[in-house]
């Protein structure tokens, strides 16, 4: 007897453990992401700072993703790193000049940042870490750290490029486009001092499934990390889409 009533409780516990699994494996969609370090010498800005890579895997394994993924975790998105490159720049015919252009370029009058700089970080990329076009539709998603993308801005999602989303790892935009300062990794949770990697590549990814600056004091327009319900609805949507769930 003692027997039958040991093999019940196995079995009811094998139940449970099941049941846990499957609850966990619904509950949040998996995304991949794939995080581009863009090694290069130092840019140098024109107020003096020496602008290098200084981000490291462990800075975005330890600090960033999980940040990323306490803020997306109210649309039950979870970001898993599929692959960390410390990657060259590619060093074409020309690229100083593009770099130059890239440091000095500004918003213009009406507070837009300059499309023109878009093309030139693109062309930076290594063709071959890049999704093809077939990929792009897929569960992968890019974003690159460069030392810097311009004057005053801290990310770009690159819609016209695949979304290969860029953002800079030294940013005047919280200064008003003094001399460059290291973005932080985050941001401190209880009083917003300025706009850091995880909430800004957060935000990027958040424009990549479909969302657009409609909100306030929010994840996708100034500052904080709430998203709302619509917002939740249209990213969920695009993040069961692209990972097949
Ligand atoms: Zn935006």
């Amino acid at each position: 007897m003692k027997i039958f009533y040991s093999i019940i409780i196995v079995l009811l516990l094998i139940g449970c453990n099941e049941d846990n699994n499957s609850l966990n494996a619904e509950e949040n969609i998996k995304l991949n992401i794939r995080v581009h370090l863009m090694e290069s010498e130092a840019w140098i800005h024109p107020l003096g700072s020496e602008m290098n890579m200084w981000v490291t895997e462990s800075d975005v394994r330890q600090t960033i993703i999980p940040e990323m993924n306490s803020i997306w975790s109210q649309a039950k998105i979870e970001w898993m790193v599929e692959g960390i490159i410390n990657e060259p720049i590619v060093e074409y015919n020309g690229f100083e000049e593009d770099i130059e252009y890239i440091i000095n370029s500004e918003r213009d009058d009406e507070g837009r940042s300059d499309p023109a700089r878009l093309p030139l970080l693109y062309n930076l990329m290594n063709p071959s870490y890049l999704s093809s076009e077939i990929e792009l539709e897929k569960n992968l998603f890019h974003i690159y750290i460069f030392p810097f993308i311009g004057n005053t801005s801290q990310g770009n999602a690159m819609n016209p490029y695949g979304f290969h989303s860029v953002v800079g790892c030294w940013t005047n935009k919280h200064n008003r486009g003094e001399n460059p300062e290291k973005t932080l990794l985050t941001e401190p949770q209880t009083e917003f001092v300025r706009g850091s990697l995880a909430r800004t590549i957060s935000h990027e990814l958040g424009h990549v499934l479909g969302l657009s600056h409609s909100c306030n004091n929010c994840l996708m327009y100034s500052r904080g990390y709430e998203l709302n319900v619509a917002q939740i609805v249209i990213s969920t949507e695009e993040a069961r889409r692209r990972s097949g769930v």
